[in-house]
């Protein structure tokens, strides 16, 4: 239920949101990057789909206190550092421009930039707007120090900071703005099913070196529950696993995939 809210949140501030156009200019190691795709190609022949899998394959889970938020900061911190490693060796191998987004903890609802408040079903959010990743971490948030809910929440919603970075989120605003009922459903659907596979795409690439049981994932498919705005429960589970077998983005062009798909 969490998810699923959040989700629908999130969707709703990406699509009326502004999003940042970058220039390719020269990337930290000298070599020129390039420009951040637009038009319809930045959809479909993205950068990011030929870069190959993830490379960065480990990432460890600091353990958490119940109600102890400063435990809940440090395991969000290092998701936080795995993340950006792994995104930025995948950009850099793409030839695009990659820096981390700005991260926000909030222990209370409060305006994100993109939405009025961040209430307890709204766990996670990325506000293009401000390229901030806002995390609550309330009350009850808190209460379960070992769950695995909050590590997709943000995989997800990092996904999306992805799709920013990557020239998607503009396209998929600019054709958004224009289509209306059901080819804007679908391009919605289009979007969120796309950061299930990049989330799922990074769980799967660093799994291993998580230690966790198989169960854990196994519950994060069981409780998916879809709609018009983010595809059919079958959907997303195809494309969360299609993530988690092919281990980079290069298994996630939604854009590119039959309407059946991203029913
Ligand atoms: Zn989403």
């Amino acid at each position: 239920m969490i998810r699923i809210s959040l989700r629908t949140v999130a969707v709703a501030a990406t699509a009326a949101a502004g999003v940042l156009s970058l220039t390719g200019t020269a990337s930290a190691s000298g070599t020129p990057a390039r420009p951040v795709p637009t038009g319809h190609k930045a959809l479909t022949r993205n950068p990011l789909y030929s870069a190959g899998a993830f490379e960065t394959s480990r990432c460890t889970e600091p353990a958490r206190r119940a109600g102890d938020l400063t435990t809940f900061r440090a395991y969000l911190d290092a998701l936080f550092g795995c993340l950006r490693r792994t995104w930025s060796e995948e950009f850099h191998r793409a030839g695009l421009r990659f820096s981390p987004p700005r991260v926000r903890y909030i222990t209370k609802g409060v305006y994100t930039g993109c939405t009025q408040y961040m209430a307890s079903y709204l766990a996670g959010q990325y506000c293009p707007k401000n390229t901030t990743m806002w995390v609550l971490l309330d009350k009850e948030a808190l209460s379960d120090p070992t769950g695995f809910d909050l590590f997709t929440v943000v995989t997800h919603e990092y996904g999306h900071y992805a799709q920013d970075r990557a020239g998607i989120l503009a396209e998929f605003d600019r054709q958004s703005a224009k289509a209306g009922g059901k080819r804007e459903a679908d391009l919605n659907r289009r979007i969120e099913l796309q950061a299930e596979c990049f989330s799922g795409a990074f769980v799967g690439s660093v799994w291993r070196s998580l230690g966790r049981d198989r169960l854990d994932w196994d519950e994060q498919l069981k409780w998916v529950v879809g709609d018009r705005w983010h595809g059919t429960t079958r959907n997303i589970r195809y494309w969360l696993k299609r993530g988690w077998y092919g281990r980079g983005p290069q298994v996630c062009d939604t854009f590119s995939a039959p309407a059946s798909r991203v029913a």
